[in-house]
């Protein structure tokens, strides 16, 4: 018996950095993984449990969200048209200080909700209170990838607190959510408390999660105040001793790409292209990442300088921006992008041999994809309408960890009208701005 079939889909592979759709299969799941894809028919339909008849839509792997700060929804809106000191300075670190973790639960449940809706399986998030998060994620159904924000500033009792989080939550909902120690950044936390970091993650077997050279203007700013770059700085406290998720790295120096690029632990990087262009923060050469091996992901960062949480956007945005910043439309190919969004991602967060690919033995994250709209129509090349045509709004039905979440649109796990009617009470009190009461002071 198999616990679930899905019918009649096309299912994208991905290999050797080729990319295709394969018409008329079926898909075999058993438990929370994928048993079987075969040509439809060959699989015995009274053999399974429950049944889903794809009717000829697009079978992938659920998009990986490799940085998020998935309850700053809350102030999507907020914080426009400012460049990033402004945006730190005047919006995020003042909306922040009226952050209580209740505020997290349902921030969370919101932000999981849209990325549901578009596909989205998976999410590397940096934020705080995330007790408050990773209960909403049980309760999503979705996976997890959590670490509770630390800044240096917070005192060196954190980290104690932040390991304890980890070894709370590392494993937890039947392995849908791992946890992961996040200092902030190397210019919110000094050398003494990364080094500190550092050590507790090599002693509870813990990755790392840290923003890292942002802009380029953070490197300058790194080398005139310590004489190193941001990226020289994590490796001489010890930080890539430990498998690293670094967030964005828009202002690595060439030298800074040969350190990630000879680590002998896993170093991803998470690539949030909307950000970037938002917040004018620069562009990074991914042709150049990708020729020296160094894994990039797909992330939508927070959604006060993205507005959603959308990585069909982050996606087409890595593709176009490459293809402008070189000046070369050969560069960044649609299985290029598709595999940065399906297989690197796993990669960069983590799971390589159980996410990111539709096969025989991984993880079933699955996703379903109509491509019959008016704007996929002719159907030329699937895996051109995926990457420059697709919409959010596409997706229809959602499955993680073998569980259908979302059927034709259908939340069943999570409830809309209730997390609307518990944030809307709590609005008026987060959009305040106190001048008096910022978390944190940007300066790079
Ligand atoms: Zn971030």
């Amino acid at each position: 018996m198999v616990d679930l079939l899905i019918r009649n889909a096309k299912v994208l592979q991905l290999r050797d950095e080729k990319a295709q759709a394969l018409p008329d299969r079926d898909i075999a799941l058993r438990g929370n993984r994928i048993e079987l894809i075969a040509p439809t028919g060959a699989i015995d339909p009274s053999r399974a449990k429950k049944d889903i008849d794809a009717d000829g839509q697009l079978a992938m792997p659920g998009f990986i969200n490799t940085h998020a700060h998935v309850p700053m929804a809350l102030w999507r809106g907020l914080g426009e048209d400012v460049n990033i000191e402004s945006w730190f300075n005047d919006y995020i670190w003042h909306l922040e200080a009226n952050l209580v973790p209740e505020d997290v639960y349902w921030g969370m449940q919101l932000g999981l909700l849209e990325m549901i809706e578009a596909g989205v399986t998976a999410v590397a998030d940096h934020y705080w209170h995330m007790d408050y998060a990773a209960r909403a994620v049980e309760k999503a159904g979705t996976r997890a990838l959590l670490g509770q924000a630390m800044f240096g500033a917070n005192g060196i009792g954190q980290i104690e607190e932040t390991a304890a989080f980890v070894q709370r939550w590392d494993g937890a909902a039947g392995g849908r959510i791992r946890a992961i120690l996040a200092p902030h950044a190397p210019y919110t936390c000094d050398d003494d408390f990364l080094r500190a970091s550092a050590h507790k993650a090599e002693q509870i077997g813990s990755g790392i999660h840290i923003h890292a050279a942002e802009t380029r203007e953070q490197t300058q700013a790194s080398l005139a105040r310590r004489g190193q770059t941001p990226i020289e700085v994590l490796e001489d406290c010890g930080i890539f001793n430990a498998p690293t998720l670094l967030a964005h790295a828009v202002g690595a120096t060439a030298g800074d790409l040969e350190i990630l690029a000879d680590l002998r632990t896993p170093v991803g990087i998470a690539h949030c292209p909307k950000t970037y262009a938002k917040l004018a923060m620069g562009y990074n050469n991914l042709v150049e990442w990708r020729a020296l091996g160094i894994a990039v992901g797909l992330g939508s960062d927070g959604a006060v300088s993205n507005n959603t949480l959308d990585l069909w956007e982050a996606m087409r945005l890595t593709a176009l921006g490459q293809k402008q910043l070189t000046g070369d439309a050969e560069n960044l190919t649609i299985p290029q992008a598709l595999t940065i969004a399906t297989v690197e991602s796993a990669k960069v967060y983590g799971q390589p041999h159980d996410l990111g690919d539709l096969a025989a033995g991984k993880l079933a994250d699955i996703i379903l994809v109509d491509l019959s709209g008016t704007h996929h129509f002719p159907l030329n090349s699937v895996t051109a309408s995926l990457v420059y045509n697709a919409r959010a709004s596409d997706v229809r039905t959602v499955i993680c960890d073998g569980q259908v979440i979302m059927r034709e649109r259908e939340h069943l796990t999570l409830d809309k009208d209730e997390i609307i009617a518990n944030i809307a009470p709590r609005m008026e009190r987060l959009r305040r701005r106190d001048a008096a009461a910022g978390i944190q002071t940007y300066k790079p």
